[in-house]
């Protein structure tokens, strides 16, 4: 999608704080973080939200799921993290390519 923010990150036409990249997926800090540690896991794929997805993108949302533990953990988020997807905008999503926000830290346990 040409102006879609998160396909611009993921094609590297915008600048992010990049902490994971493969051929499928990429992970970036949050430009406005809620916690110590907010990363987007996002897919390469443009898929608006969870709304959008099908039986045809189960492996892709697998690895999607699998990732974030993987990256807390990297994080320093050794105690747990937290995970968000928001879906439409009675979900409060913002951006429409499908995100997963990780994240954890002081702040959010705070807010707990
Ligand atoms: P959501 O409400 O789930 O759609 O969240 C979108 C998130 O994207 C928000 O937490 C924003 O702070 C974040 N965001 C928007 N633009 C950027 C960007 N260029 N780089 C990093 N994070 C961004
Ligand atoms: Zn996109």
């Amino acid at each position: 999608m040409d102006d879609c923010i998160f396909c611009k990150i993921a094609r590297g036409e915008i600048p992010c704080k990049k902490v994971y990249e493969d051929d499928d997926l990429i992970a970036f800090h949050d430009i406005h973080p809620i916690s110590k540690v907010h990363i987007l896991l996002v897919p390469k794929l443009h898929i608006e939200s969870l709304f959008e997805c099908t039986s045809q993108y189960q492996e892709l949302l697998g690895r999607l799921l699998l990732m974030a533990p993987r990256l807390a953990l990297e994080q320093g988020l050794t105690k747990g993290f937290r995970t968000m997807i928001n879906t439409g905008k009675g979900g409060g999503q913002e951006v429409f390519h499908l995100h997963v926000h990780v994240f954890g830290g002081a702040a959010i346990l705070e807010k707990t």
